[in-house]
C-alpha cells in the first residue's frame, strides 16, 4: 500500500489531461457500489461514473444506462471486435467492459471518472494511458464477504460461489506490490468512506476549483 503517493501533477499524457480517473476494484460484495454512491452523493458535480456494459441481467432497482448498459453477448462481442472497448472481462459467467465512450462522456464534462472494475480490468487498464488512481476496496474477511453477499440477496447460489472463488484470487492479488495505490478495508462503513474521501480530497478540490471558475 502506498497511501497518497499520487498527486494532481501526475496527470498523464496531454491527450488524457484533466482530473485523474479513479479505479475502484475489489471482490464482489466488498462495498464498492455503496462507497461510490456515497461519494457521488456528497460530491455531486465532481465525479462521473463510467457506465460499463454487461451481459448480466439487471438487479431490482438498477437502471439501464445508469448502473450498466445491459446488452446481449452477441452485441457486446461485436462492439469489442469493433474496437469500442478500453477493456473487457468475463466475470462470474458474464461479460463486462468499459467502452471508450463511457470514459469520454465523463471526461468531456471535466469530472473525475470512476471505474468500478474487476481485477482483470485493473490489469488491462494498466496497459493503457488512462493513468488512474488505483483503489482496492477489501472486505474484513471472506466470511464477512459471504455474509454480505448472501444478505444482499442478489445472487443465485451458483453466482455466489463463483464470486467467492473470484474473491479469493482478488484478495491475494490485491496484496501484490504496485497493484494498487490505496487499499481500504471496508469494515465500518463510515471509516472506510472517510478513508476513501480523504484519499481523493486533493483531486476533489482541484475539480471544484476548476468548475467554479468556468
Ligand atoms: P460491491 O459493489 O463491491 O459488490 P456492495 O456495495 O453491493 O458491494 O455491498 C455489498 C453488500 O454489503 C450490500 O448489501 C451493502 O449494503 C453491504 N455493505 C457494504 N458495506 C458495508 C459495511 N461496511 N458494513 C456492512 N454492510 C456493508
Ligand atoms: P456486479 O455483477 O456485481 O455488478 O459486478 C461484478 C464484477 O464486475 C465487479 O467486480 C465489478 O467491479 C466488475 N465490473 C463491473 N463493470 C466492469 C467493467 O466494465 N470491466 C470489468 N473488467 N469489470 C467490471
Amino acid at each position: 500500500m502506498a497511501d497518497g503517493k499520487w498527486s494532481a501533477s501526475q496527470t498523464g499524457s496531454p491527450a488524457m489531461a484533466g482530473p485523474r480517473p479513479v479505479v475502484l476494484s475489489g471482490p464482489s460484495g466488498a462495498g464498492k457500489s455503496t462507497l461510490l454512491k456515497k461519494l457521488m452523493k456528497e460530491y455531486s458535480g465532481v465525479f462521473g461514473f463510467s457506465v460499463s456494459h454487461t451481459t448480466r441481467n439487471p438487479r431490482p432497482g438498477e437502471e439501464n444506462g445508469k448502473d450498466y448498459h445491459y446488452v446481449t453477448r452477441g452485441a457486446m462481442q461485436a462492439a469489442i471486435d469493433g474496437g469500442e472497448f478500453i477493456e473487457s472481462a468475463e466475470f462470474s459467467g458474464n461479460m463486462y467492459g468499459t467502452s471508450r465512450a463511457a470514459v469520454e462522456a465523463v471526461k468531456a464534462r471535466n469530472l473525475i471518472c470512476i471505474l468500478d472494475i474487476d481485477m482483470q480490468g485493473v490489469k488491462n487498464i494498466k496497459k493503457t494511458d488512462l493513468n488512474p488512481i488505483y483503489i482496492s476496496i477489501q472486505p474484513p474477511s471472506l466470511e464477512v464477504l459471504e455474509t454480505r453477499l448472501r444478505d444482499r440477496k442478489t445472487e443465485s447460489e451458483e453466482s455466489l460461489q463463483r464470486r467467492l472463488h473470484a474473491a479469493k484470487v482478488d484478495i491475494d492479488l490485491s496484496k501484490e506490490p504496485n497493484m494498487f495505490d490505496i487499499l481500504i478495508v471496508n469494515d465500518n462503513l463510515e471509516d472506510a468512506y472517510g478513508h476513501l474521501r480523504d484519499a481523493l480530497l486533493e483531486e476533489i478540490n482541484m475539480v471544484k476549483k476548476i468548475n467554479m471558475s468556468s
